[in-house]
């Protein structure tokens, strides 16, 4: 028989190739964009029509080619970033396949002009399905300007598959972005059909995040930076109240390239757990940096996938720093009964009856110290806050990017912060006195205070008040335990009491001194003073279950998490409220709670009633 098999013509094989790299107009904006980048440019013009359809241009004014490179930067593998596959590990560039125009050229008819800034003249190639059309000289600005005319011209099933302009739009907006996020220091324009749909100047990241999507995002962020001898961490994230249904505006980007990663994006959204409600998601813009040698950017064509060395390590540490980031700025929601949802402008999300959080609470808050934190919950007006310590700087050498954010930060300046701390000091139980109260349908309590109606979830508050309280008890020394005369003696499976004797030491600190028999029979000593435990075996058991599905889902810490269990047990413990001295002292220990408009499983924990929605009511 004869041999079978032969290698495909380059212009076959260059459409193969190109449906990797290039799979709508985003994805050829994003390689031109990326070039011009690094060819060095300061001012980066892209021009579309037709969603990209009929055109995408780049024009930039970077460092231009020669009249040969001119032509030879539409080979296939042609590439001036890299020479060896040892270069892979060490790279500073965005591209290094040398594919790109190579694929871009064949699907589409493309004309490039180029000129280096030493030349007299300038270079023009025409290029239409991999087919060289025109290679001569012309006049032109140095720099480099590549128009991708009629994408996917000789490929009409590509040209099925894309959707409407405005989809296509939105995904060329969002490359955009991705890029001009990255270089704040680049000045861009964006053009759709003859029209100026975005300008950006140059300036630092603020800057930039606000050009895009809004100087309202001015008030939505605050800071995170934090180094180690192995990776940098500097951006902004959204303060909780911030958070979306939807995942938009959030944007990690890895050794300056903007990257796609679930774990990362948990490693950031889990340290916002109980500080947003459930289903929301806080926008970020997150850089790393990491030694190049320690990240594979090569793992997809389009290089929005990366591998990394330690993964592990880089999610320990961006979550630590996330969850310092919003310690020592202290961005968790307080309570406020002034604010009237009736009176708001209307930019805070649905189902979040948050006022723009002040700055206050927890500042001495690091995960990375060992120590925990210092605060205390002010049950009954007891403990306080120690003063606030400010963040040890960060080392001088972080790029200028980084000194950008520095001149940004959105926190209050620290005295403002001393006062506001003084403020909670006091807790300003004053102003809080209920005038009246009323119990509705035994889990709710009805309470006017100061000219506002609240409308409580009791079993929701006392959730919250007792996980803040535990959590602190987790923190320090044991309580006291009151021994039983009988020990219970409780049976559970061999998993539930492995995690159980695991958990024995933080059982203690809550009061429930808990003694191993066997490896599935455990003998209770002794519970809480002051509490009226139910059934034991069945508490202990849905604890422990309720705890390892936390551990396994939502990969809380061991405090939160047992913290956590122990509130959702023991939330419907409380009394009956029948007294307005009762419910001035709910309303006392919900203030002095850290967060006190969620319960710590994510829900609403009061809602203020104004005017208008009284009214509406009655519509
Ligand atoms: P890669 O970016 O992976 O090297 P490309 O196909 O995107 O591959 O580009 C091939 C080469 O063409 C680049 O390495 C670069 O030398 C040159 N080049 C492409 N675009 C530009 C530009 N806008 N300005 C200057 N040189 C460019
Ligand atoms: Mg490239």
């Amino acid at each position: 028989m004869n041999d079978i098999i032969h290698l495909l013509p380059d212009v076959v094989a260059n459409q193969i190739a190109a449906g990797e790299v290039v799979q709508r107009p985003a994805s050829a904006v994003k390689e031109l964009l990326e070039n011009a980048v690094d060819a060095g440019a300061r001012h980066i013009q892209l021009i579309i029509k037709d969603a990209g359809r009929t055109l995408i241009q780049v024009v930039d004014d970077g460092k231009g080619m020669s009249f040969n490179d001119a032509r030879l930067c539409f080979e296939r593998h042609a590439t001036s970033k890299i020479s060896c596959a040892d270069d892979l590990f060490a790279i500073q560039t965005k591209g290094f396949r040398g594919e790109a125009l190579a694929s871009i050229a064949a699907i589409a008819q493309v004309e490039m002009k180029t000129r280096r800034a030493e030349d007299e003249t300038a270079t023009r190639v025409v290029i239409e399905g991999s087919e060289i059309k025109e290679h001569g000289i012309t006049a032109a600005p140095y720099g480099t300007s590549v128009a991708v005319n009629n994408l996917f011209f000789n490929v009409p099933a590509r040209r099925n598959f894309l959707k409407s302009d405005a989809t296509e739009f939105a995904n060329i907006e969002e490359e955009f972005y991705r890029v001009a996020l990255v270089h704040p220091d680049l000045a861009f324009t964006l053009y759709h059909n003859g029209k100026v749909v975005l300008q950006l100047q140059a300036g630092n990241l603020k800057q930039r995040i606000t050009g895009i999507f809004g100087t309202a995002f001015n008030d939505k962020l605050f800071s995170i930076q934090q180094e180690t001898d192995f990776m940098k961490i500097g951006g902004f994230l959204g303060k909780p109240e911030n958070a979306k249904k939807k995942r938009s505006e959030q944007y990690l980007f890895i050794n300056h390239r903007f990257v796609k990663s679930s774990s990362l994006n948990f490693a950031i959204e889990s340290a916002y757990t109980q500080l947003v409600p459930e289903g929301h998601h806080p926008p970020y813009f997150v850089y790393i940096e990491v030694n190049p040698a320690t990240v594979d950017v090569n793992i997809s064509p389009t290089k929005v996938e990366v591998k990394l060395q330690d993964d592990r390590l880089v999610f320990g540490f961006l979550n630590a720093a996330v969850k310092k980031a919003i310690g020592e700025f202290s961005l968790v929601p307080q309570l406020d009964f002034d604010y009237d949802k009736d009176l708001d402008p209307g930019n805070v999300p649905a189902g979040m009856p948050v006022k723009a959080p002040t700055v206050g609470l927890d500042p001495n808050y690091n995960p990375f110290r060992s120590s925990g934190s210092t605060h205390k919950v002010l049950f009954g007006g007891g403990g306080g806050y120690s003063a606030p310590q400010r963040p040890s700087g960060l080392s001088q050498d972080w790029d200028s990017f980084l000194s950008d954010i520095k001149q940004t930060e959105v926190h209050a300046p620290a005295s403002d912060q001393a006062t506001q701390m003084q403020l909670i000091d006091e807790p300003a139980s004053e102003t809080m006195e209920a005038e009246a109260f009323m119990p509705v349908y035994r889990k709710y309590l009805l309470v006017k205070t100061g000219g506002k109606l609240l409308l409580i979830n009791i079993y929701r508050a006392h959730e919250r008040i007792i996980y803040e309280s535990y959590l602190n008890a987790l923190k320090e020394t044991p309580v006291v335990v009151q021994q039983s005369l009988f020990p219970e003696t409780i049976t559970l499976t061999a998993a539930q009491g492995e995690l159980l004797n695991e958990l024995k030491g933080e059982f203690l600190k809550l009061g429930y001194e808990i003694e191993p028999m066997s490896a599935t029979n455990f003998a209770i000593n002794g519970t809480p003073v002051d509490e009226e435990i139910g059934d034991l075996q069945e508490l202990i058991e849905t604890i422990i279950d309720d705890y390892r599905s936390n551990r396994m889902n939502r990969m809380m810490e061991t405090e939160k998490n047992l913290a956590l269990c122990m509130a959702r047990q023991r939330r419907s413990a409380i009394k009956p409220i029948t007294t307005l001295e009762e419910t001035n002292s709910l309303l006392q220990q919900l203030s002095a709670c850290l967060v006190p408009t969620l319960s710590p499983s994510g829900k609403k924990v009061f809602e203020v009633i104004g005017e208008v929605s009284l009214e509406n009511f009655l519509k």
